[in-house]
């Protein structure tokens, strides 16, 4: 069995076909899906998949490229964490890739989704995009280390993902290590502790290898699984159990 931890099953693209997604689910062994919310107004939609699905959850939180929207409030996530198929807060984090100029707003929204984790007591996914300094810096100001959580969908250095899970966070690798020149994250998946990794589509973005630049679905976490396998010349059964109780650790609101 496989979990893919990061997917946006809301997305029109993915939506509109989620009976054949779910079956493809079942015919690879993917057995659970985290969808990620990543805005306010698409909550509803997120929240509407786990509560329909027993196999989906889902999370709450706006996402760092979101400039003009509704801005989350710390009562109003801790509000909306209040259920039981929420087990996480985010994605949050900074991404001074896709945006530039004075990020403060960034770095103010990302303050208060980590608070909103520890009051909620529910783990954090965060999003990291040429940003790694002041995405660990805020971390360790901000006391993740007391809710933990999941880099998600990791490009930094090992030297970053040592510093996460130093701060009790799990490594998240998504498609791109199955990428031909993604040499360095290849690497890093190579040396970190497996009982520190977990693995996600990212979906409808980032197909792995051989679907690249395709519509990614969860069923396709398998190939990053199959990677993973592979660089560190361990079997696939190996990783897909590990990365599943994984999963299951950080996620401690999740059911199987
Ligand atoms: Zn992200
Ligand atoms: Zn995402």
């Amino acid at each position: 069995m496989l979990v893919d931890s990061h997917c946006h099953l809301n997305f029109p693209e993915l939506a509109a076909q989620l009976p054949a997604i779910r079956q493809a689910m079942i015919d690879n062994q993917v057995g659970h899906a985290l969808c990620v919310s990543v805005t306010l107004s698409d909550f509803p939609q997120v929240l509407a998949l786990a509560e329909n699905y027993p196999n989906f959850y889902a999370s709450v939180g706006v996402h760092p490229d979101y400039e003009d929207i509704e801005e989350p409030t710390l009562d109003g996530l801790v509000t909306l964490a209040n259920h039981s198929k929420i087990i996480a807060i985010g994605e949050t984090g900074l991404d001074y890739f896709r945006l530039t100029g004075d990020l403060e707003w960034q770095r103010e929204r990302f303050r208060t989704h980590i608070k909103a984790a520890i009051a909620s007591n529910k783990p954090l996914i965060i999003h990291t995009r040429n940003a790694a300094e002041d995405t660990i810096r805020i971390m360790r100001e901000e006391n993740a280390k007391s809710i933990g959580g999941v880099m998600h969908c990791f490009t930094e250095s090992l030297e970053v993902a040592l510093h996460a899970i130093e701060l009790g966070f799990y490594i998240s690798f998504s498609g791109i290590v199955t990428f031909k020149n993604a040499f360095a994250i290849k690497d890093v998946a190579k040396q970190v502790p497996l009982n520190k990794i977990l693995i996600e589509t990212d979906s409808p973005y980032l197909a792995p290898m051989p679907y690249r630049g395709k519509t990614n679905q969860p069923s396709y976490v398998k190939h990053v699984a199959e990677e993973i396998a592979k660089l560190r010349d361990v079997s696939y059964d190996e990783v897909a159990a590990a990365t599943t109780e994984n999963f299951f650790n950080l996620f401690k609101y999740a059911k199987h």
